[in-house]
Parts: C-alpha cells; sequence; structure tokens
C-alpha cells in the first residue's frame, strides 16, 4: 500500500487533534456546570430533616416531583418524599408545588449529550473521509495505468523486508543504501558517497519492484515509480522533460528514492535503428544522473531483464554502479516464499513438497499458484488447503497466461548435466563463483580488476563445459547453451582483440578460432576424468537445485 508524502500533511493530524480535545473539553464543562446548576440542594436525612423540623427553621416547604424541598434561611435540602412525615409539615409551613418538569430538565440534558455525541461522531467520520480520500489518492496513483500517468507523484511505501521471502543476498547488497537514505548526513560527514544507481538484473516476477518499494519502505523515504516505456511512448519530446520532472521532484524532496521499471526500453543500446524519442529521453537520463551529486540523497533503482541490451553509456561508471542480479527463486527461496503466501490460510500443506514440484516458477507465479490451490481448496472442501490441491492447479496456472518456465523430468535430467558441468569444471580450474543453481542463473564470477590469461581461459572452459557435457551424454545439442556460448565466443574475442593475448600481441582472425578448438578439446578431456564426479554432482543439484563450489570440492575429493 503506498500513501502520499507525510510532509505535505504533516500538519492535518495535529489541527484534528487538536478541535478533538477542543471540543471534548466543551462538552465535559458544559456537563459539570450542568450538573450543579441543575439541582444545588443537599440531599438529607429523616434524621437530619427531624431537626430542621424540631428546631424550626424551615421557611417553606416545595413539592417537587419525588423529592420534597425544605428552604430555611440560608439553606436548601431536599429529602426523598417517602422518607418524611408530609403531613406534619405540610401542616407547619407554607407549601408550594412545583410542576414535576424534571422530564425537561432530563430531556435537555440527553439532547445536549447527544448533541456532544453527534459533534464527536461528525468530527471523526470527517477524520476517516479525510483519511480515505488520503488513501483513494494514493490508490489512485497507484493503479494509474504505469504507462499512461501524466504527473509525476511521490508515492510512500509501506513493504518492508518482511514483505520479501528469500533472496536474502539482495536484502543484504541493499541494506548500505537503506542507511544511507536514512543518514545521508552521517555519510556526507563523512565524505562517503554511494552509487548514484543500482540495477537490478533478472527475469520478470521475482521481486526487483517489491524489493525496490521494500527499501523505500524500510528507509521510510518517497518512492517515484516510472516504467521505462512510459517515457518513450508518450507524446514526442514529453519523455525528455518528464526524465528532468521526475529528477526534480525527487531532488525536492530526497532522501527519495527513483524506480524506473524496464529501463531498458530507454536504455536500449543505440544500434543502427535510431529512434530519436528514445535517444532524446536517454540523453536527458544521463544528463540528469551526472547532474546531481552523490550526496544529494536520491537513489536510482533500474530494472531490467535484458542487461545486454542497455546502453553501455548507462553502465559507464558514475551511473548505474551497482547491479544486482536477481534469479529465478532457488528451492529454499521457494520455500519461504510460500511459507510467506501461505502465512494466513489455513493449511496442512507440505511446502517442501510443493517447493519441489515448482521448479522454474517465479514469485508472482508461486502467489499465483497459491490463490488457485485456496480455490480449490475452498470449491472442494471448504477447510484447509492440502497438497493435493496444489497438485490440482499447477498445470493450469502453467499453462495460463503467464508463460512459465518449468522442466519436465527429462529436462530436468538435461539442466542438471549441463549445470553440474559448468559446476564442476569451474571448481576443477579453480574460477570462484557464487552458486549454480538448475533454473538458468548467470554464472556470476567474483569482479576482479586485472584477470590473467589462463584466468580467463579457464572462464571460456566453464562457459563451454555444460553444452560439452550434454553432447557427450546425449549424442545431441541443447538450445539450453546459447547464452554460455555467445558469452564464451565474446570472451575469446575479448582475449584476442581487447586484451591482445597472442603470445607474440601480434592479432589475426584465426586466432580466435585456435583459442576455441583448443578450448573445447581441453574441456572435452577433462569431462573424460570428471565423468563420474558429474553423475554425482547431477544427483545433487537435482535433489538440492543448486550447487556450491565447497559441495563441488567434497565430491571431487571422495572420487579422487
Ligand atoms: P518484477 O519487478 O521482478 O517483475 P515484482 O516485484 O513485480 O517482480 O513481483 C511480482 C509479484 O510477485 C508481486 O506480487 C510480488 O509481491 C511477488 N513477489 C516477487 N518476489 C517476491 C518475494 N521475494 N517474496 C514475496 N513476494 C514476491
Amino acid at each position: 500500500m503506498l500513501e502520499m508524502k507525510h510532509k505535505f500533511n504533516a500538519n492535518i493530524p495535529i489541527a484534528k487533534n487538536m478541535r478533538i480535545i477542543i471540543g471534548l473539553l466543551v462538552v465535559l464543562i458544559v456537563l459539570l456546570i450542568f450538573g450543579i446548576v441543575r439541582d444545588g440542594d443537599t440531599l438529607i436525612t429523616h434524621k437530619q430533616a427531624n431537626t430542621l423540623y424540631v428546631e424550626d427553621k424551615i421557611t417553606k416547604v416545595i413539592i417537587d416531583g419525588d423529592f420534597i424541598r425544605l428552604k430555611t434561611e440560608a439553606d436548601s435540602y431536599k429529602i426523598y418524599k417517602g422518607a418524611i412525615n408530609k403531613t406534619a409539615f405540610f401542616q407547619k409551613y407554607p407549601v408550594e408545588v412545583i410542576e414535576d418538569n424534571s422530564y425537561l430538565l432530563d430531556i435537555f440534558y440527553f439532547l445536549f449529550l447527544m448533541l456532544g455525541f453527534g459533534f464527536l461522531y461528525r468530527m471523526m467520520q470527517q477524520n476517516k473521509k479525510q483519511q480515505e480520500e488520503r488513501e483513494q489518492k494514493m490508490i489512485k496513483v497507484e493503479e494509474k495505468e504505469l504507462g499512461s500517468n501524466d504527473t509525476v507523484e511521490a508515492l510512500r511505501s509501506k513493504v518492508t523486508f518482511a514483505d520479501v521471502a528469500g533472496i536474502h543476498d539482495v536484502k543484504e547488497e541493499l541494506e548500505e543504501i537503506i542507511d544511507f537514505l536514512k543518514e545521508p548526513k552521517k555519510y556526507r560527514d563523512l565524505d562517503i558517497r554511494l552509487p548514484k544507481g543500482v540495477l537490478l538484473v533478472g527475469p520478470p516476477g521475482v521481486g526487483k519492484t517489491l524489493i525496490s518499494k521494500a527499501v523505500a519502505g524500510e528507509a521510510n523515504v518517497p518512492f517515484f515509480y516510472q516504467s521505462g516505456a512510459s517515457f518513450v511512448h508518450i507524446y514526442v519530446g514529453m519523455g525528455a522533460k518528464r526524465v528532468s520532472e521526475l529528477f526534480q521532484k525527487a531532488k525536492e524532496m530526497a532522501p527519495s528514492i527513483i524506480f524506473i521499471d524496464e529501463i531498458d526500453a530507454v536504455g536500449k543500446s543505440r544500434g543502427e535503428f535510431r529512434n530519436d524519442e528514445r535517444e532524446a529521453t536517454l540523453n536527458q537520463l544521463l544528463t540528469e544522473m551526472d547532474g546531481f551529486e552523490e550526496s544529494e540523497g536520491v537513489i536510482i533503482i533500474g530494472a531490467t531483464n535484458k542487461i545486454e541490451m542497455l546502453d553501455e553509456a548507462l553502465l559507464r561508471a558514475g551511473r548505474f554502479d551497482r547491479r544486482i542480479h536477481i534469479s529465478l527463486p532457488d528451492l529454499p527461496d521457494r520455500i519461504k516464499i510460500l511459507e510467506l503466501y501461505l502465512k494466513n490460510k489455513p493449511n496442512m500443506v507440505n511446502i517442501e513438497e510443493v517447493a519441489h514440484m515448482t521448479v522454474g516458477f517465479n514469485a508472482a507465479a508461486l502467489d499465483t499458484l497459491t490463490n488457485e490451490a485456496a480455490l480449490h481448496a475452498m470449491r472442494l472442501k471448504g477447510t484447509m488447503i492440502e497438497t493435493s490441491d496444489f497438485e490440482a492447479v499447477k498445470d493450469k496456472v502453467l499453462l495460463g497466461k503467464r508463460k512459465l518456465l518449468s522442466f519436465s523430468k527429462e529436462e530436468r535430467e538435461i539442466q542438471a548435466i549441463y549445470q553440474g558441468a559448468k559446476a564442476l569444471v569451474a571448481t576443477w580450474l579453480d574460477v570462484d563463483f557464487d552458486k549454480i543453481s538448475i533454473v538458468n542463473t548467470p554464472f556470476l564470477t567474483q569482479e576482479q580488476e586485472i584477470l590473467s590469461k589462463s584466468e580467463l581461459l579457464a572462464r571460456i572452459k566453464v562457459y563451454l563445459a555444460g553444452s560439452l557435457a550434454t553432447q557427450k551424454r546425449y549424442k545431441e545439442q541443447f538450445t539450453n547453451a546459447s547464452t554460455d556460448i555467445a558469452q564464451a565466443k565474446a570472451l575469446i574475442s575479448k582475449v584476442i582483440y581487447e586484451y591482445a593475448m597472442a603470445d607474440d600481441f601480434i592479432v589475426t582472425p584465426q586466432q580466435e578460432e585456435v583459442l576455441l578448438r583448443e578450448s573445447v578439446a581441453e574441456v572435452k578431456t577433462l569431462l573424460e576424468t570428471l565423468d563420474g564426479a558429474l553423475t554425482e554432482v547431477k544427483g545433487h543439484i537435482l535433489s538440492h537445485e543448486t550447487i556450491k563450489p565447497d559441495e563441488c570440492r567434497d565430491i571431487l575429493r571422495e572420487i579422487f
């Protein structure tokens, strides 16, 4: 849920509270005065009344409803009618009867009370209405078709890290940014600069938007949402204007977050096909990003699925310096996501089992699946959700609108060999990596400034390993290798042309081919040696979905 910038209406709740307090005080005072004025006579007992009678102090007796009022020179008393011998009093003193109009007073009293409550109720209603209006406004902002909203508005995010299941390392990476947004001064004082831009790279539905909202929510700063497409799809010339407006507002409200979804729509590498509108927008974005200091407290988070499509300029130093990859959730993360989604639903679900059958599902699909399962349970028996409900609706979700990557048993085997070979070769050749998972995640190695030629060649071999391993086992080639092969070739080309790593620094086109052939031959030999280990690794990946360098090392140690 998003809320308008608090700063704007920070004075409203105070004014409203004051009004309520003053209203309450007025009602209280009036009631007190009323109580006093209404009846000031002292209630006395039978004995006291008799004393007054005997001492002959009474000047007048008044019959007033259920009471007899006794007036003396100085005072005025009252006593319940039945408590005294009325006849004796009536005979001795002058008697006056007043109409029993106490009910009028009661009505008046009652009306007054109603008025007080009415007043309070109205104020509360008004309060509520204003609150609702504000929320309505926020919802409108949120609901506005993101591609067509015509103004730039700050939203306030109530999402926190507790709403984001799994992706622990992503959260960790963003902690520092949150701290910076909370206390930019601390960083400014120590002259520490943080990146202006963070690029979240990953397939759709893995929580890029959610985590950005959570950063805003955790840091309690305004959140500006824009989709890249909205910049370029509006009228000609408007994209650049919108970008500058966006930065202007974000700076005014700093510390703040600008989130640009699908940034590739703006930052697509310019390539052959020119699009003036997009280019103008991109240039504006670059200018804006260069035009403010890191310490100003505006962080730009860009989300993209296709980092390779992005214009180099966006990735240059001082712009989107930090990149965070989010992949499809692995088994432990799927368990955490399902736990979150099932938290408030009565269930007897074996979450681990469901996590196992949902390889390739993103968080959004798990959400849909959980919802469908709950509906299925309700329709069928109306009580607990069970594992069987998930099984029953899984295919429906898979065939639904979203095209999901979900492996069949055979595909899982192929993918386990493919990824397992990469993990093994990387471990064998000392290429450091975080973990390799059954789903197609980018193979991420440690960032290093200076790489040796042998380190580069080792990486090339890792990229080739998967495809060569599946070829060896299945005598067949598969499409899952395409990205890695492209990476291998790109790296070979860099080794030859960019780094000029030929022995004599002389570059010829044949060198690329030679290097590729040599690498392929070496990986093939290596895979012969590692065949037994690969079977082990495959088993590990099939049951755990991921494998880490340590686990590969353990397997290798057992075999060799
Ligand atoms: P993206 O921006 O990567 O396309 P979103 O952030 O829009 O993905 O997420 C899509 C849906 O999945 C949202 O409903 C979001 O709440 C849910 N979701 C995504 N990741 C997670 C997560 N890690 N934990 C809980 N829900 C998630």
